[in-house]
């Protein structure tokens, strides 16, 4: 029953929440990551496309799924219902589809997992004799602190205390809060290498995952530190910041090569990262002002001339919630009674817009993806839009607005995709997605955007955030049947979940999204 015979290595999984592939590249190349670098000469890459760049909320749960994000019940914390053309709080715990390691605890694999960000304590992960740690560590879960075994949890807080960062957003762009969130940081990714070790040495495991959110947690926070071209790194050096990247990512490093030895020459290992992180140079708090001007929203557009320049509008209840010190707000939050906490949040993402009446409206995503939905008849509450002709005509004309707009600087384009998400996504919860998605050019700083339709827009940051998450993650493979040095083209976030089980010798559901890689030599296929 136990599948770690000759042919099934033990597999060691490693999840780096947002590492950026182009960084973990350079660093190794310099030489300051020596696991990485290993990895990378030793092993099999891969680039992996990613739904980041429609729905960023959703990567971990795709690749822990293997299934597209039109199969899951969330795709963001606060996402649209279209039976009350409003907004809803949702959790982690309303993916009911099961994650890879329930596919092995059901076959009798056991297979332990700590801090897989994103996601909920699984149900069956006794069946194969398993060990589960949620959310301990992990960056922005929305799912309870628990553990399988029940008394794992208190054993992990007595022994190693509570994880260093807690909720990282919960901190300003102040230079003190910063500096203690730096420390916090890498203290955590200590934290997290001595927990995982303790884990993999004392149960018995066949398949581990251990998720470390540090790379997520400081690259939100310090990308202007990183990146020379950011408006910001000047500040960001005169702060003596620019280096906190770096620093947590040579933490992680060694933290990663002392989990590889530990797991010994015979494990297979398989790091993965499922989106990673850049500038956020956006303006989806503007997609409600721009539905306006192009005459979809529930307001009468403005007459304007097209030389005519302006400030955008701004939601009062953003720049609130960036003026005031994180952790004074999270404090305020925490408060209040659910349904106060669950308004302001709802504010902070609508600026309290109502949607009955308009024919298209922005709603929430993660920020540097904008979404659009449109009322459509008989799919929305207050549907406006016949399905069909109409609805692709509509769409079709936001879409090439939206291609039309640039920015008045450099005249360059500022929107690089806009998908059509019921198009790429299938699955019975396609009905709450948005309908486009406005994946906006991260590679250049802009601050304005223009258009013949809507004149010159002069956009107001609403973020205390200078990092937003880039499209693509990495996968870096080794082990004793994993071919040295290869690059494999076309992966996917979806492939991961195939790709254990295969490893594993437990048969893939037929209606996962992704295939496994092929991470042998070449010439083990016939
Ligand atoms: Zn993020
Ligand atoms: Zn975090």
């Amino acid at each position: 029953m136990n599948k770690t015979d000759g042919n099934h290595p033990r597999q060691l999984l490693v999840g780096l929440d947002a590492m950026e592939w182009s960084l973990v590249e350079r660093w190794a190349a310099a030489g300051k990551l020596p696991a990485f670098r290993r990895l990378i000469a030793n092993g099999t890459r891969s680039v992996l496309a990613s739904t980041a760049e429609q729905l960023p909320d959703t990567i971990w749960a795709c690749t822990f799924t293997g299934m597209n994000p039109a199969k899951l019940e969330k795709y963001f914390y606060v996402q649209y219902d279209p039976r009350t053309q409003h907004l809803r709080h949702v959790t982690d715990d309303e993916i009911t589809r099961p994650a890879f390691w329930d596919y092995l605890s059901e076959a009798g694999v056991r297979v332990g997992v700590a801090d897989a960000p994103k996601f909920k304590l699984s149900k069956c992960i006794n069946a194969g004799g398993g060990f589960q740690l949620a959310n301990w560590g992990a960056h922005a879960t929305k799912t309870a602190r628990a553990a399988v075994p029940s008394n794992l949890l208190n054993e992990v807080q007595a022994r190693f205390g509570t994880h260093a960062v807690g909720e990282c957003d919960a901190v300003d762009d102040k230079p003190r809060a910063l500096a203690r969130l730096r420390r916090n940081v890498v203290t955590g990714v200590k934290q997290h290498g001595e927990v995982f070790r303790w884990l993999m040495r004392e149960r018995q495991w066949d398949v581990f995952f251990a998720g470390f959110s540090a790379p997520h947690c400081i690259g939100h926070h310090f990308w202007h530190g990183a990146d020379e071209s950011h408006p910001r790194h000047a500040e960001a050096v005169a702060a003596g910041i620019d280096g906190a990247i770096e620093e947590a990512y040579r933490a992680i490093d060694r933290e990663l090569g002392e989990m590889i030895a530990l797991a010994g020459p015979q494990a297979q290992v398989m790091v993965v990262s499922a989106h990673g992180m850049g500038p956020l140079y956006h303006a989806s708090w503007n997609l409600p002002e721009i539905i306006d001007l192009l005459g979809y929203g529930g307001q009468p557009p403005r007459k304007r001339e097209e030389n005519e320049s302006r400030d955008a509008k701004v939601n009062p209840w953003r720049i609130l919630k960036m003026t005031l010190p994180g952790a004074l707000q999270y404090h305020i939050k925490a408060m209040l009674p659910q349904a106060m906490q669950d308004q302001l949040l709802f504010l902070w993402y609508s600026a309290g817009r109502q949607w009955a009446g308009s024919r298209a409206f922005a709603v929430p995503n993660n920020d540097a993806v904008g979404s659009i939905r449109l009322a459509v008849k008989g799919r929305d509450k207050y549907g406006l839009i016949e399905p069909g002709e109409e609805y692709r005509r509509v769409r079709d004309d936001i879409a090439g607005a939206l291609y039309s707009l640039t920015d008045p600087v450099s005249g360059r384009p500022v929107i690089k995709r806009v998908t059509y998400v019921h198009d790429e996504y299938k699955g019975p919860f396609a009905n709450q997605l948005p309908d486009l998605t406005v994946l906006w050019d991260q590679s250049f700083a802009w601050s304005s955007l223009r258009s013949p339709r809507i004149g010159t827009l002069r956009i107001r940051g609403q973020d205390s955030r200078t990092g937003g998450h880039s499209t693509y993650g990495f996968l870096l493979a080794t082990g004793p049947n994993v071919a040295p040095g290869a690059l494999i083209h076309g992966g996917s976030i979806y492939d991961i979940a195939p790709t254990v089980l295969e490893t594993a010798g437990v048969a893939a559901p037929r209606d996962l999204d992704g295939r496994a890689l092929r991470l042998q030599p070449a010439e083990t296929y016939a």
